[in-house]
């Protein structure tokens, strides 16, 4: 055999290893399930099971009353949904649950099924709207990416709201009130934010986190995504619950404000230079990446994403 055709059947058979060793890695992928017995109390009436960093996971929510128990965020699919209710009843023994998502995207919302036919779902006009414009397209991105996830997403469905609102709704659980806001457009159209009045614990769902914002929807933008945040900081907040990674205080909604609101300004001004979007984003991106280096993921593509946001904004 000549060298060069030795090369190519080399390369050939290296690329099919490497096929086989990524459908292994696939078919063999645990399904992403949320921690039992793992529920951290972080207030007198709140309890968090934490993603622990895990993909396909968020941080669920579990807010016990006298009468009854909210769960925000009820997991990925019937499985996590299941998880999340079993937990909930060791935790109380209230029958009466009350099921919200901070949005319609699968790992937030997919699990909401499992709950009892009696348990009250709550949804913004706006989550409504994002159900109906993008029906199961999220779930069917993940399910063809593993095995776990396809399975997971088995027989998942959003379930119907028992209860619109339109900006705020308020359920007082016994002893201690959800304050429920929709913030959208930020992350989604139907960005919904749940503030734990008593114990002053704030759910913000994808709109502050402690990693960098994804603009994830056709309604993202950095003037809404602003506007979010300058509604939810009036709060009077203790504790940060974001739907992914470590909890927080209110400086997790500040970083954000400042992050954006430092993009919309530098935007501008670079703009009116004669800059083009390009050259905003590069100059941008060397700027903002030293600066956050305790955000998590993909920091390029996602100040890319803000600044030709902001770029298209500017005058
Ligand atoms: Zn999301």
């Amino acid at each position: 055999m000549n060298p060069k055709r030795l090369l190519t059947v080399l390369a050939g058979a290296a690329s099919a290893i490497c096929w086989v060793v990524a459908g292994w890695a696939q078919a063999t992928d645990p399904a992403p399930l949320i921690e039992q017995d793992d529920a951290l109390k972080i207030s007198d009436r709140v309890y968090v099971i934490l993603d622990d960093r895990r993909r396909y996971i968020p941080n669920v929510g579990i807010v016990i009353g006298d009468r009854a128990t909210m769960v925000i965020d009820p997991g990925l699919g019937l499985a996590n949904g299941e998880i999340v209710l079993g937990e909930a009843r060791k935790l109380s023994d209230n029958d009466e649950f009350y099921v919200v998502s901070t949005h319609y995207h699968s790992e937030h919302d997919l699990g909401a099924g499992a709950f009892p036919e009696d348990a009250t779902m709550i949804r913004s006009r706006d989550q409504q709207h994002d159900i109906e414009e993008f029906r199961m397209s999220h779930a069917e991105r993940f399910a063809q990416r593993t095995e776990a996830l396809a399975n997971l997403l088995e027989g998942a469905y959003f379930r119907p709201a028992d209860v619109f609102f339109d900006d705020e709704y308020s359920v007082d659980l016994g002893g201690v009130t959800v304050q429920m806001y929709a913030v959208g457009p930020a992350h989604t159209r139907g960005d919904t934010v749940f503030f734990v009045e008593e114990d002053r614990v704030l759910f913000t769902g994808d709109v502050a986190m402690r990693r960098y914002p994804r603009l994830a929807s056709p309604s993202s933008g950095v003037a809404v995504w602003l506007k979010a945040l300058d509604a939810i900081q009036s709060l009077d907040v203790d504790v940060v619950v974001p739907s992914h990674g470590p909890l927080g205080d209110a400086t997790v909604i500040d970083a954000y404000e400042e992050y954006f609101a430092t993009i919309q300004a530098r935007v501008g001004e670079l703009k009116t230079q004669g800059l083009s979007a390009d050259e905003v984003v590069e100059r941008l991106t060397s700027e903002l990446v030293p600066r956050l280096s305790d955000w998590r993921e993909n920091g390029t593509a996602m100040i890319d994403s803000s600044v030709r946001s902001a770029f298209d904004e500017a005058p």
